[in-house]
């Protein structure tokens, strides 16, 4: 299974041979085990327009957006959860792959696209934690998709953030919106152009709705995100400080 052989072709980062997860030390070169590997819950039938998992049938979000679909192949929980955690807040960028690989086994990027977008970050944030998460997912997915398909998508890393008006915590997802639309801009044309936007965890889709809306204003015919993951509780990604 090429999950497995990717796994091994990183084990030398992560020598001795245990889990992840849960530490079990164990002959084989994979990066989880098996328990832990199984237990990792897929997002496959999820809202196009938000990805909320397991909605797709009951026409969860109806609304006029630029979004057309939105994938979030893993739900975050678990062992997705714990992954994410150590990579976006403890720096383990080395993990980027394995997220990357475990995604797109569960939400495989059919369509081709101009360009992935990466969600920016505020030059402040980027400079606290020393990189924007999402362009490092689009550079690896890019590299991926390059290696798999022979297309390697561009990278349009042409947004810029402002900062956050409000912390939006404690907000619903009307009063996120309105605190997170306008925030992205950018001087790029995409006229014409089938994009895709890359971000990490999905919460309540706001970010996606707001860049979406840029692009769009910046003449993208066709708007879809990818996200490694959709939480299902807005509060669980709270994060620290950032
Ligand atoms: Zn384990
Ligand atoms: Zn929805």
């Amino acid at each position: 299974m090429w999950l497995h052989r990717l796994a091994e072709t990183l084990q030398q980062d992560f020598l001795p041979s245990h889990c992840l997860i849960c530490h079990i030390s164990s002959a084989s070169s994979h990066l989880l085990c098996n328990s832990c590997f199984s237990s990792i819950r897929r997002n496959p039938w999820a809202c196009p327009q938000c990805g909320y998992p397991g909605s797709a049938l009951t026409n969860h979000c109806r609304r006029k957006t630029a979004l057309h679909f939105v994938q979030a192949g893993l739900e975050y929980s678990g062992v997705t959860r714990e992954l994410i955690h150590r990579w976006k807040f403890n720096g383990a960028i080395e993990l980027t792959q394995l997220l990357v690989a475990l995604a797109l086994e569960a939400a495989p990027i059919k369509a081709h696209y101009h360009a992935l977008v990466p969600v920016p970050m505020h030059w402040r944030g980027r400079w606290r934690r020393g990189y924007n998460q999402s362009k490092l997912l689009a550079q690896v997915l890019s590299k991926t998709l390059g290696q798999r398909s022979h297309w390697k998508p561009p990278i349009a890393d042409n947004l810029i953030a402002s900062p956050r008006k409000k912390a939006q915590h404690h907000m619903d997802r009307q009063q996120r919106l309105i605190n997170t639309l306008g925030r992205y801009t950018t001087n790029r044309s995409f006229s014409q152009q089938s994009v895709l936007i890359i971000d990490d965890v999905v919460t309540t889709g706001t970010t996606l709705e707001a860049v979406a809306t840029t692009l769009r204003k910046a003449g993208a015919a066709r708007i879809d995100a990818w996200c490694l993951a959709r939480a299902t509780q807005t509060h669980e990604v709270t994060a620290p400080s950032i």
